[in-house]
């Protein structure tokens, strides 16, 4: 099968690989239909910052070259025998993020700091891929409502959800936004789409891709455009 190989910094390459094993009992194998790249991505294009090129990963015991992929969406084409919540023809989205279930911080519920954290198509290898095997739990089925080119933002979607709830921004507050590109006006956006849509992943793909965006209606959040700052 095709796959987008990470080797280093600015080496990227569309070669013919192996596919994925067969399941594990919990586990899935994805046919993807659909994959975007964000800036954790454009880093290690620049540098291999996390890529575990030269050793294994104290985790998930990958060394080498990478497939990359950690914002995927496909359709599940085998299932692990210990699988019962996907079914065969499905489409999912992988979380890409892989945690323990057993450390203080899974514990608490808080699994995105596993302290045994680690991402696929970063650490492990990834779904820009013709086919790609993932963990059942954290792959999530998609609404049929919802088009792929959504879905394959639900997890970048997912991490500004989190951060809006961590983050408590109250209806009619006035906020301010630091380090404008393309993730901050996205985070609002949901933030303001959230008091009238229970649709976060349908409405992703409609996203203006930079500047300030707004609800459709009324905006609850008022925002204040800082000129950038010089570097
Ligand atoms: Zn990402
Ligand atoms: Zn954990």
């Amino acid at each position: 099968m095709k796959a987008a190989v990470y080797y280093g910094p600015g080496d990227v390459r569309i070669e013919d690989v192996r596919e994925p094993e067969p399941p594990g009992p919990a586990e899935v194998v994805i046919q993807v239909k659909m994959g975007s790249l964000c800036g954790t991505d454009a880093s290690q294009y620049k540098a291999a910052t996390m890529v575990p090129l030269d050793g294994p990963h104290r985790v998930s015991g990958h060394s080498g070259p990478v497939i990359l992929g950690h914002e995927v969406v496909g359709v599940v084409v085998a299932r692990g025998s210990e699988v019962t919540h996907l079914e065969i023809g499905q489409r999912v989205v992988p979380g890409a993020g892989w945690w323990c279930g057993e450390c203080p911080r899974c514990k608490e519920g808080r699994i995105n700091i596993c302290e045994n954290y680690y991402l696929y198509g970063i650490h492990a290898n990834g779904g820009l891929a013709e086919f790609a095997r993932f963990p059942a739990q954290m792959s999530m089925p998609v609404p049929p409502e919802c088009s792929d080119e959504a879905a394959a933002m639900a997890q970048p979607c997912a991490v500004a959800l989190h951060a809006l709830a961590r983050g408590r921004i109250a209806i009619d507050q006035t906020v301010a936004a630091s380090g404008i590109y393309s993730w901050p006006p996205y985070r609002l956006r949901l933030r303001v789409d959230s008091e009238s849509s229970p649709s976060m992943l349908s409405r992703a793909g409609s996203l203006p891709p930079s500047g300030w965006a707004r609800s459709p209606r009324s905006t609850p959040v008022r925002m204040i455009q800082l000129p950038p700052l010089s570097s």
